[in-house]
């Protein structure tokens, strides 16, 4: 069952020392025997290393794929897959999108030979409508960042696997705890392991996990080794690491964050709220058939002015004025600040990732921020 492999996968008894805890490999070249084979097959850290490895083989247990892959971020696993797919192919992106994929596409994919389209993904007949017969590639984020918008990920994938696409979806606000892609027939989950799966705020990191072991894999796996961006040994460790708790916080955190959510709709100062797991979020059937539990990520939209809102932020005092997620303390952010020139996020939209305080203190804070 998923919490027992979230504990075990990739893990085992130091055969030398006995150490429960894994060791941690610093090593950058590896052994090879007198024919010049690699002695326990790792050769060269930029290939592989024994920490990168076990944190994959519990990646792979937890998405349920045949193989996956770890990288030095969240943008490297992305920019991997682009990289994986062929001059002249076509990409199609939803128009709500972690915004560092978004500028990938604008400033690299034509570089790269390769053109794009973004589509409100929510409008499956507008997805179908992108399609071409050079599109390689769908991308869906579900929940989306920062919108908290929902994707029929079954459906859409559906569409895009008529039409020849592959397909991969960018799982980090859900975490397999609460949604499986590759169950549903994506061809790839993608992680910013920065988020849930470290869960400390304290490790960058990207991983890609694989439906089958076929080509696709074997491309970003070429390009994460001619390219570079691997997984550290000690960024590997840390997520590792992360992954034996993922379950409870994220159960703990969803709970807190539907709770919050359910408070916030009903605060006079408060104009909107995009939680999945809210009756009133358009996409909220689609989440409740997708998803376990409606994730620990929600925006809210301050009725009011920019300024109005800067001012509510300017209050929290439990929340940290942050960006990022997936954390154990809550991180509160003015999302068109972070994202800068070029944002098209709401000015009186405030993202919040919700860690595992209590509720009762999280929700007094919001109040005392929001009353003014
Ligand atoms: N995908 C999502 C949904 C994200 O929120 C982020 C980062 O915020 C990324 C990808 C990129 O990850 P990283 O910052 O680890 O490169």
């Amino acid at each position: 069952r998923f919490e027992t492999l979230a504990v075990h996968a990739g893990g085992h008894l130091d055969e030398t020392t006995g150490a429960v805890a894994p060791p941690l490999h610093l090593s950058t070249t590896f052994g090879r025997d007198a024919l010049g084979n690699p002695v326990a097959g790792h050769s060269y850290i930029r290939d592989s290393n024994p920490n990168q490895s076990s944190l994959e083989t519990a990646l792979a247990a937890l998405e349920g794929g045949a193989a996956a892959l770890a990288f030095s971020s969240g943008m490297g696993a992305a920019s991997a897959l682009l990289q994986a797919l062929p001059a002249g192919a076509h990409v199609v992106l939803p128009e709500d999108l972690y915004y560092g994929v978004r500028a990938a596409a604008r400033d690299y994919l034509s570089k790269w030979g390769m053109t794009w389209d973004a589509v409100p993904m929510h409008d499956l007949a507008a997805l179908r409508e992108a399609l071409r017969p050079e599109t390689r590639l769908v991308w869906l984020e579900s929940p989306s960042n920062p919108l908290i918008g929902i994707t029929d990920l079954a459906a859409a994938t559906a569409i895009a696997h008529e039409k020849g696409a592959r397909v991969v979806v960018d799982n980090t606000f859900a975490t397999p705890v609460l949604q499986r892609p590759l169950d549903l027939g994506a061809d790839v989950a993608l992680h910013s392991t920065t988020k849930y799966m470290g869960g400390h705020s304290d490790v960058i990191g990207g991983a890609l996990v694989f439906r089958e072991a076929g080509l696709f894999h074997e491309e970003a796996l070429h390009a994460r080794h001619i390219l570079g961006a691997v997984a550290s040994p000690f960024a590997s460790w840390l997520v590792l690491r992360g992954l034996r708790t993922l379950p409870v916080r994220v159960e703990r955190q969803a709970r807190t964050a539907h709770a919050l959510a359910t408070w916030l709709e009903t605060h006079p100062r408060v104009e909107a709220v995009h939680y999945p797991g809210l009756p009133s979020h358009p996409g909220h059937e689609v989440a409740a058939r997708q998803m376990s539990a409606f994730g620990a990520m929600l925006s809210f939209r301050v009725k009011g002015s920019r300024e109005e809102t800067l001012a509510v932020s300017a209050r929290v005092a439990l929340f940290t004025r942050a960006t990022s997620l997936g954390g154990v303390e809550s991180l509160l952010e003015h999302r068109a600040t972070s994202e800068g020139p070029g944002s098209t996020t709401p000015e009186n939209l405030l993202r919040v990732s919700v860690g595992l305080e209590h509720e009762d203190d999280l929700r007094a804070d919001l109040d005392q921020a929001l009353a003014g």
